[in-house]
């Protein structure tokens, strides 16, 4: 694969699919793995972004999965190794973002790299080296509670500091602001004391852009997924379209949605209420017979010729708690995430060839039940959710698959991936 610029390491899966719609807008071809690939790719593209689940695993295990991702991208090519985080920098004092990047350093045999989860757009700005999420510095942001990655400083440089052996510098917003040249001078300043990851202040899009300039052929960056929107201009490619094309779409229509989010639930009422062929699961019923699963399949499989499908067990919170203390919460997901996939597969084995999913548990769930490795990524249906083609053993072929996690999409989301996708033909 002589074309592949960017070799990409992302340490979740919906961070993946985040930066991969990213590059995609930028004017890359891309395809997102899920996990480390056995073997070569079967397709020419631009940027591979390899999607990991290490954000908050052991530092080791994140080190040892993120050092594998990296031989499969050089073998393929890669041209600079991307490393994608959060961008509200989720870790925690013993990683794992300070311990993969030196790896990653050290692998590629460089001394020198940057560190940046800017992404103004979304509202994740760095400045002087403090990490603002809004208009809060993260200290103050929810990024205080959250129940893995409590992030209780926002001044980045500190926060990398203690979790990298490597002495950690700073970059900030008036020199990235001066442009290219001035940042690339202040690389090297830094470089000669010593310091081996600099934090890059950026505020805006433009700032992004100037970054972008100056990172050609840094062999590591690393970054949250807003960095990616400045490097496609340093390989002469611009956004075009025809970055995000996929095939032709085919087959039968249908929606798993194991997704009880507010944004789905919202999603789910408004296609039952358009007319929409709805099958809900039952999960008491479920729990008592696992068939009760497969005959709701063979139910909505029978009606696929009249048009979408939607099988579903998304329900309100109340409902969700009840399930929850008859069963466990663990039980009562995983027995709901299999069901579902199990549906799902059967759906694809009926010929089901563009499937929306609605859940990020769920959906990993169902790639998995498709045995679905690989995604080429296409265009946008709405902010973070893009249509997608792989290749499934299940469906002999190509399924199209949209893979929405809980909050994403507007109201009338189905219908729309649907006709957007048709769009595509
Ligand atoms: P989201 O992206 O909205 O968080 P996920 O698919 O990641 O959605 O998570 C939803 C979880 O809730 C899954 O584990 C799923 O199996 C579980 N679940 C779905 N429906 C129900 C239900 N009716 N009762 C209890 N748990 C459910």
């Amino acid at each position: 694969m002589a074309t592949l610029r960017l070799g990409c390491i992302a340490d979740d899966f919906t961070g993946a699919t985040d930066l991969a719609g990213n590059l995609v807008r930028a004017g890359l071809r891309v395809v997102q793995t899920i996990g480390v690939p056995r073997g070569p790719l079967g397709e020419e593209v631009d940027a591979v972004v390899v999607a990991l689940k290490s954000r908050t695993i052991p530092a080791d295990e994140a080190v040892a999965q993120s050092l594998a991702a990296l031989a499969w991208l050089r073998e393929a090519g890669a041209q600079q190794a991307y490393f994608k985080y959060c961008s509200t920098f989720d870790s925690t004092p013993r990683g794992n973002i300070g311990p993969v990047a030196e790896a990653l350093m050290a692998a590629l045999g460089t001394d020198f790299t940057i560190a940046c989860p800017a992404f103004p757009e979304n509202g994740r700005t760095v400045y002087k080296g403090y990490l603002f999420a809004g208009d809060v510095p993260l200290d103050e942001s929810g990024m205080k509670d959250h129940p893995l990655t409590p992030m209780n400083d926002a001044n980045l440089v500190r926060v990398m500091q203690a979790q990298s052996k490597g002495r950690v510098g700073l970059v900030d917003y008036r020199t990235v602001a001066a442009g290219p040249e001035a940042i690339r001078a202040r690389f090297d300043v830094l470089r000669r004391e010593g310091v081996s990851i600099a934090i890059v202040d950026a505020i805006s899009d433009a700032d992004l852009h100037r970054l972008g300039t100056a990172l050609a052929g840094m062999p590591l960056v690393t970054a949250g997924s807003g960095v990616a929107i400045g490097l496609a201009a340093n390989w002469g490619i611009a956004p075009a379209a025809q970055a995000a094309t996929l095939p032709a779409p085919t087959g039968f229509r249908a929606i798993v949605s194991g997704s009880c989010s507010v944004a789905t639930r919202a999603q789910v009422a408004a296609f039952i209420a358009s007319g929409g062929r709805a099958f809900a699961l039952d999960p008491d019923a479920l729990s008592a017979d696992s068939g009760h699963a497969d005959m709701l399949a063979a139910a909505a499989a029978d009606s696929l010729s009249q048009g979408p499908v939607l099988v579903y067990s998304t329900a309100d919170p109340e409902a969700v708690r009840a399930l929850q203390r008859r069963l466990g919460v663990d039980h009562a997901g995983t027995l709901v995430e299999a069901a579902l996939a199990r549906m799902a597969r059967h759906l694809v084995e009926r010929g089901v060839r563009q499937l929306v999913v609605a859940g990020g548990e769920t959906s990993g769930a169902v790639v998995q039940a498709l045995g679905v490795d690989c995604l080429r990524i296409g265009p946008a249906i709405d902010p973070g959710v893009p249509w997608c083609a792989a290749s499934s053993p299940v469906a002999g072929g190509t399924v199209h698959l949209a893979l929405k996690s809980g909050n994403f999409g507007s109201e009338g989301f189905f219908d729309k991936a649907f006709e957007r996708l048709a769009a595509l033909a």
